[in-house]
């Protein structure tokens, strides 16, 4: 007689590929496994990367991720769906669209640029982020720099940091979570819910300098908090409680920016 095991939920990450492993899908399936869930992926570019930074990218082509979605989505099912590196206007367009009638959560990932000042979006494609993906989004999760340029509002303080979720909200997510990891002193990170209730999530700040792929292990972490059941701020909670233990023991790889650690 044989047994099966359930299923766990599953995670669908629609984003880039990191060739050394940091970032990117790579991260997005390390997190989900250690956090329980079935990772499926969605590639849209391949990067040739490493700790110095992205050597270069080729996008696939928007019949390539629409296979992909359908692959996935027809046969095995989402119960959410993450999105991160989308390279070009054409894919912005392409995922926006698959997303529209999107079975589960949206959690957006709005990737601009990497740690190294890489672009991982071309430049007139953050116009179509914000008018066809940020409207199908359940939660967007910026960092400072990416809700300046979605919003066009400066973050400074924590003020600011409220003005720029509420815009943020306006242009279509339910909830709209800003990274404050960039200023100076504790890290603070703002949730804006849709009822307008503001959740403050604060950390010591840490040191380690290797922390590569943490925007990308947080939003995958919250889609499968997400999946497991948990309501948004508490799917962001222990989301980032997971990314502050990966941070903690972020390690060095080659001569640069090291990856945070999913085995803690
Ligand atoms: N590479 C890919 C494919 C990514 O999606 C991202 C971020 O989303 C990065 C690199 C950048 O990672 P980081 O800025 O943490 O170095």
């Amino acid at each position: 007689m044989s047994t099966f095991a359930a299923a766990p939920p599953r995670v669908l990450t629609v984003a880039g590929s990191d060739s050394g492993g940091g970032a990117g899908i790579q991260a997005d399936l390390k997190a989900m496994l250690a956090l329980g869930v079935h990772g499926m992926s969605v590639i849209t570019a391949v990067t040739a990367q490493n700790s110095l930074g992205v050597q270069g990218y080729w996008e696939l082509p928007a019949e390539a991720v629409r296979a992909q979605y359908r692959s996935v989505v027809d046969d095995i099912g989402v119960q959410a769906v993450k999105t991160g590196m989308l390279a070009s206007v054409e894919l912005v367009e392409t995922v926006a669209d698959l997303l529209a009638d999107a079975p589960a959560p949206v959690v957006v990932d709005p990737v601009g640029v990497s740690k190294h000042g890489d672009a991982l979006l071309a430049a007139n494609a953050v116009a179509t982020l914000r008018s066809r993906l940020l409207p199908v989004a359940t939660l967007a999760t910026p960092n400072l720099h990416e809700v300046t340029q979605l919003t066009g509002r400066t973050v400074t303080g924590e003020a600011d940091m409220l003005d720029a979720a509420k815009a943020l909200r306006d242009l279509g997510p339910d909830w709209a979570l800003i990274k404050g990891g960039h200023l100076d002193g504790e890290a603070a990170d703002l949730l804006l819910g849709p009822d307008g209730e503001a959740h403050w999530y604060r950390a010591p700040r840490r040191d380690n300098r290797h922390t590569h792929g943490t925007g990308c292990t947080l939003a995958s972490a919250i889609a499968a908090q997400l999946a497991l059941g948990d309501p948004v701020p508490q799917a962001v909670a222990r989301a980032k409680a997971y990314v502050t233990g990966a941070i903690a023991l972020g390690f060095a790889l080659g001569s640069g920016i090291g990856p945070v650690d999913h085995f803690w």
